[in-house]
């Protein structure tokens, strides 16, 4: 896993928030018109971008090797997956994996009062969380209720949680966590299986289709 800090000149023009990407082309050598979209793992600032990658291929394993000062042509922000498109007061984020990225830059660029934000973080293993100590900050500084969930897969079925759950609907689960979750707005952002599973869990809980937010991390 590697962060790029960006930085530059009058970045707020391009009126890019948390939540979006941008398709990247790190001038760093031979195969760099290749663009990769990654999204912002931090509210942008103007003077600042920050993207995270998980290393899969060669697209994202040289950015480990990134030297510092390397130019960087990109194009963007896409998506709509941002605080715009917000309904009510309260939200929740749901993320898997390298999906926690854009949800940790909107939870720091959105506004909510203590308790009125939830996250709900799926991960294989505790090893696995990212952004921990910046999660458990924003835990303390603005009043998050962050639910880490680890553990493998339920075996032969499709669901959001991991294997100690298997005893309960998926939809259950996610009202038990957050009781009031019909009157959320829902962000989930996690590989496209999984993302769907969500949905379903959140739709049979009483979210609006209207309130449902996502991201797809696939091309
Ligand atoms: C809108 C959007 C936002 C994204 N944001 C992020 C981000 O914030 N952080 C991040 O790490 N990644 C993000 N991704 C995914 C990222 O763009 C790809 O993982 C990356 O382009 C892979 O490039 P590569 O050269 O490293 O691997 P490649 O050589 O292209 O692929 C290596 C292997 O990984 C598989 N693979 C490639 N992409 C994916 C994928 N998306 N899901 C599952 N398997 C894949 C390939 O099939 C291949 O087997 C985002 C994708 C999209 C569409």
């Amino acid at each position: 896993m590697v962060s790029v800090y960006l930085r530059g000149r009058q970045l707020a023009r391009l009126q890019a928030s948390a939540g979006q990407f941008f398709v990247w082309r790190f001038l760093d050598g031979p195969g760099c018109s290749r663009g990769k979209p990654y999204s912002l793992s931090a509210a942008p600032r103007r003077d600042r971008l920050r993207i995270t990658a998980r290393d899969l291929g060669p697209g994202s394993r040289r950015l480990a090797t990134l030297s510092v000062g390397t130019r960087v042509v990109f194009e963007g922000p896409y998506g709509r997956m941002t605080a715009a498109v917000r309904r009510t007061r309260k939200v929740t984020l749901i993320a898997s994996g390298i999906g926690i990225t854009p949800l940790r830059a909107l939870l720091e660029e959105m506004t909510y009062a203590p308790g009125e934000a939830v996250l709900i973080y799926r991960a294989r293993g505790e090893r696995d969380l990212l952004f921990r100590p910046e999660l458990d900050m924003l835990a303390a500084r603005r009043g998050v209720r962050i639910v880490y969930l680890c553990g493998h897969r339920i075996p032969g079925r499709d669901s959001w949680l991991p294997a100690q759950y298997a005893g309960f609907a998926d939809n259950n689960v996610l009202r038990e966590i957050v009781p009031d979750i019909a009157g959320h707005d829902v962000f989930v952002c996690g590989p496209d299986g999984w993302t769907a599973a969500v949905v379903r869990a959140a739709r049979a809980a009483g979210v609006p289709h209207s309130q449902l937010h996502s991201e797809r991390f696939s091309w």
